[in-house]
């Protein structure tokens, strides 16, 4: 059995985080290749590494002095050695960083070092390859990951290693600069390294237990989903759930490695597991998460016989493509379709709009509604449970809330509901209550 284990900032913030993170690692053989990002947060206040080096490259932009900015890193970085008893000095590593941001090395070479001197600490802690990342991620020139070649590289170098510390983040562009992926591209690492070994498991190790049914700021205390398809968190985190960056899910779902998000500060909890399949379903789950997004708009267009009115559809689409404008949603009803958009997409256009869609199919009437809030409703369990609409809505009339839409993907996973922002709280908690006091 081959693990990958990647640790997020939290869980390296300090020596103590380092430490569990250590005890993890020895706690099974099988986890034999380890992700880190750079020490993140150690209170609500303090500042990552991360954002730490993107201020220091802002000052050298501006030719300012880093002496102070660039101490506080090494600072960071020097307690953790010093509280873990490593006889390691990064004295000329420091050195050689410096100099390059005064020199105006690059934004994301400076933000890279944060993973960078975590990787070699965490390989001197535990007695494991380092291998700088820049040597076997490769990035293309239009700055898409190059996957194929990563993946040939990788799995080249790795296959002579029985353990290695392959640091987050980063990687390398044909002109041989260093590249980062986005903010919390470490996941998207941890998961091109579990392609690259055809790992059995991908740990993702954060500060959570796992995936939440619901928002902990919407819903109290809501409990932690065990297992999720790929396909129910690709829909879960396009309303906003967010706990892995949304390109880590490609490496590993193509390969069909399965990624389990884990608590570093409670390890003896078994997180939430994404799968690619998921055989049967758990009866008592019929929902595996609820998800929500404020800041939607509805146009509601009416016409009589809209129905039998070939290309009424594409006309209406035609004028919000001319306008650069894409859709969220698109439910329909005989007379009546509504169009929902994300309303900043609509600022400085709406009277435009409303005129060409008015030309274009001369409709009987057109309302623009803001104020929207969106639910998602996403369970594999929906397709075989019977009466879930209905158990839904229910829950959401008893709270007195009008439901405004609702947009079913005939893929039986979800169920969209569109309600008033200040239904928003209301709602979430009617069906998360509906179906988890079960
Ligand atoms: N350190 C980077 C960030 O703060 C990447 C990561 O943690 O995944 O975004």
């Amino acid at each position: 059995m081959v693990k990958v284990v990647k640790f997020g900032g939290s869980s390296l913030a300090d020596s103590a985080q380092f430490r569990k993170v250590m005890n993890i690692i020895n706690a099974e053989n099988d986890r034999k290749y380890v992700v880190p990002s750079a020490p993140g947060k150690r209170s609500k206040d303090d500042t990552k590494v991360t954002d730490l080096l993107y201020r220091c490259y802002e000052l050298a932009a501006k030719g300012e002095n880093i002496d102070e900015a660039f101490s506080a890193i090494m600072d960071r970085y020097n307690s953790i050695i010093k509280e873990l008893g490593l006889s390691l000095d990064l004295t000329g590593e420091f050195e050689q960083i410096k100099s390059s941001m005064i020199h105006k090395a690059g934004r994301d070479y400076a933000a890279s070092r944060g993973e960078y001197l975590s990787g070699i600490v965490l390989a001197n802690a535990l007695g494991y390859k380092f291998i700088d990342a820049a040597d076997v991620i490769f990035f293309k020139e239009d700055g898409s990951l190059d996957s194929e070649k990563t993946n040939e590289v990788l799995s080249d170098v790795l296959k002579d290693c029985d353990n290695a510390v392959i640091p987050g983040f980063y990687g390398v562009m044909p002109n041989d600069t260093v590249k980062t992926f986005s903010r919390g591209g470490s996941d998207i690492t941890g998961s091109i390294v579990a392609r690259a070994v055809e790992a059995d498991l991908y740990e993702n190790w954060t500060d959570v237990n796992g995936f939440l049914m619901a928002d902990p700021r919407v819903v109290k205390d809501p409990c932690t989903i065990s297992k999720i398809t790929y396909r129910e968190l690709r829909e879960l985190s396009y309303m906003g759930a967010t706990v892995l960056h949304e390109d880590a899910i490609f490496p590993v779902r193509t390969a069909g490695i399965p990624i389990n998000i884990r608590n570093t500060n409670h390890p003896e909890e078994a997180g939430t597991m994404i799968v690619a399949k998921s055989d049967g379903y758990d009866h008592q789950r019929v929902i595996t998460g609820i998800a929500g997004k404020h800041g939607f708009s509805t146009i509601f267009i009416e016409k009589d016989m809209m129905n039998s009115e070939i290309g009424f559809g594409r006309r209406v689409l035609e004028v919000l493509e001319r306008e650069n404008i894409s859709f969220e949603h698109l439910p329909s009803g005989v007379d009546t379709m509504t169009v929902v958009i994300a309303s900043d997409a609509l600022a400085g256009k709406r009277e435009r709009i409303i005129e060409k869609l008015t030309a274009a199919v001369n409709p009987d009437s057109i309302t623009l509604n803001d104020g929207i809030a969106l639910i998602a409703v996403v369970g594999r369990g929906m397709q075989n449970a019977k009466g879930t609409a209905a158990r839904i809505f229910k829950a959401i009339a008893e709270a007195d809330v009008n439901i405004r839409m609702i947009d079913q993907g005939s893929s039986e996973l979800n169920i969209i509901i569109a309600v008033d922002e200040c239904d928003f709280e209301k709602a979430m908690n009617a069906i998360y209550h509906e179906y988890v006091s079960e």
